[in-house]
């Protein structure tokens, strides 16, 4: 796989850790924070370097991920739906925060990490978790505080720079400390450092709860840098080499643009290679009954559709491009096209970059995704439950008919993505209700023409018993009424008699003028009960 953006990025990647770093394991490096339910936007931040990770592994390298949990971050606001008596942790560690009131998990920043760690292995990302929390807590980078608060006039210097190009940004309070302490007493980060000693470490804070005390910097785990020297110093520490970041990262004084003279003068480490990616958007998602609030998780998306097919969606676009993840119908043209992509990759006619998507999205380095074994179209398994209302039986029988499935689970876990599509996201007023009774007055209503129609469609049901069979029946009548062969070009006219006539069949069947497509409805509806409905 040579042709697509992450075969390039895993070019460049390798030939600079060979420059930088050669012999020692590759590093790419993400970045989340636990502060609240993680949107499936930030999702690319995952998944980006993963991709080229694993194209890195794939090719027999050393390469490792790390994904930092920003749990050592302040806890900023509650959001809506939490008791508002949490604010009183505003200031604290995501850490130190307990979980959401109903919550298992330890704290704030647990239970928010959870969904997201499980996501993650059904998507197949693997990768070394690594908390801010335990780092600073346990001291890991005294030496690089240590520094910064030495070199705290250079990075001033440097922070300065952007400042000055910039308007109306308020100027730093001085003396400058790119340190802040965790308040002893209340654990909230409203300290203001007001001393510091470069030869004892001594450190002076004050706190707005009153509390203040001087301590040694040395021996002091409290505390953490400022979110424009962590990033640059983590780069430096851990050597990475690839890490993107969103649009807002990269404004002017932003903290990548800073980041770079910082790393470079203070930790005497390099940028890495960092993409910066485009926003990824979501149609249409209904309103959630979950708790957890409206905002759409990686979990969210994998209740309606698979791990391959959401990682296709983040392989198959550079990371400059946006897309949008589909909640609504647009949910089964995505799949239309992954099942088309499929068939191309077994008839051994995919693109090049087409295949190499495909491939990242089926396997990773260590090995094949769960798929379906069989791929019953998502749109027919969305319409058999819903107009079965999911009866398992009911299902079993249409697919058996439809693809001669034996068991449930050779659909899954494809149907039950598309039970929970259809349980979640298709509005009441789309849902489809099969008629009980024909529709007596409308059929006595209708001409020799429409009853002639409808006897070809009930004669050819049995011969025809199939997706394909059914399509070929349901387009062919009106050709065979206007004296054209089934499987001739339809002329004009032809094309109008379709539809009147599929408006018809809808009417009679659903008692509207739409409906799910009419071979799946046909096939799902029975074959004695279409002819009962149709008056035959
Ligand atoms: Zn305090």
């Amino acid at each position: 796989m040579d042709s697509d953006w992450v075969a390039r990025f895993a070019d460049d990647v390798i030939a600079e850790a060979e420059r930088r770093a050669p012999g020692k394991p590759i590093v790419c490096a993400s970045g989340l924070s636990p502060s609240g339910p993680i949107h499936l936007g930030n999702l690319r931040e995952v998944m980006t370097p993963h991709l080229v990770a694993d194209e890195i592994r794939r090719r027999g390298l050393d390469c490792v991920h790390l994904l930092s949990w920003d749990d050592y971050d302040r806890f900023r606001k509650v959001p809506a739906g939490v008791d508002p008596s949490w604010a009183e942790h505003i200031g604290k560690p995501l850490t130190s925060v307990p979980a959401p009131p109903g919550s298992s998990h330890e704290s704030w920043a647990e239970h928010f990490k959870a969904p997201m760690t499980a996501a993650l292995a059904e998507l197949g990302v693997t990768y070394r978790g690594i908390s801010q929390t335990e780092q600073y807590t346990s001291g890991a980078y005294r030496e690089q505080i240590l520094l910064a608060m030495r070199e705290r006039e250079r990075i001033d210097a440097v922070l300065a720079r952007y400042r000055t190009r910039q308007t109306g940004d308020a100027p730093q309070p001085k003396p400058y400390f790119p340190y802040r302490p965790y308040c002893e007493l209340c654990e909230r980060d409203s300290t203001t450092v007001t001393a510091y000693d470069d030869d004892t470490t001594e450190l002076a804070y004050t706190c707005a709860c009153g509390f203040g005390e001087t301590v040694r910097l040395a021996e002091h785990d409290r505390g953490k840098l400022v979110w424009k020297v962590d990033w640059p110093m983590r780069w430096a520490y851990e050597g990475v080499v690839f890490e993107p970041s969103g649009v807002d990262h990269h404004s002017p004084g932003s903290a990548w643009v800073v980041g770079e003279p910082i790393v470079r003068e203070v930790f005497g480490g390099e940028q890495p290679i960092g993409p910066m990616y485009a926003f990824v958007g979501i149609t249409g998602m209904a309103k959630m009954s979950s708790s957890k609030g409206d905002v759409p998780t990686p979990a969210d998306a994998l209740e309606i559709m698979e791990a391959p097919v959401l990682r296709w969606l983040y392989a198959r676009r550079k990371p400059s491009q946006s897309f949008k993840v589909a909640f609504d119908q647009e949910i089964h043209r995505l799949y239309d096209e992954w099942d088309a992509l499929g068939r191309k990759v077994a008839g051994d006619t995919a693109q090049p970059a087409e295949l190499a998507a495909y491939e990242r999205a089926t396997r990773t380095a260590e090995g094949p995704l769960t798929g379906t074994e069989r791929a019953v179209p998502y749109r027919a398994l969305a319409s058999i439950v819903d107009i079965t209302t999911g009866d398992g039986e009911q299902i079993l029988r249409i697919l058996g008919d439809l693809d001669a499935i034996a068991s449930l689970d050779e659909a899954r876990p494809r149907l039950d993505r598309a039970q929970r599509w259809v349980d979640t996201q298709l509005p009441a007023d789309q849902r489809t209700h099969v008629r009980e009774a024909p529709d007596d007055e409308l059929l006595g209503s209708l001409g020799e023409d429409d009853r002639e129609a409808l006897r070809l469609l009930a004669d050819g049901l049995d011969e025809h018993w199939s997706l394909d069979g059914l399509t070929t029946l349901v387009y062919g009548v009106p050709k065979l009424r206007a004296g054209l062969a089934a499987d001739a070009k339809p002329t004009p006219e032809v094309k109008t008699a379709q539809r009147a006539f599929f408006t018809l069949l809808y009417r009679l069947l659903v008692g509207g003028e739409t409906g799910p497509r009419l071979p799946t409805l046909l096939l799902t509806v029975g074959a004695d009960r279409v002819r009962k409905l149709v008056g035959r």
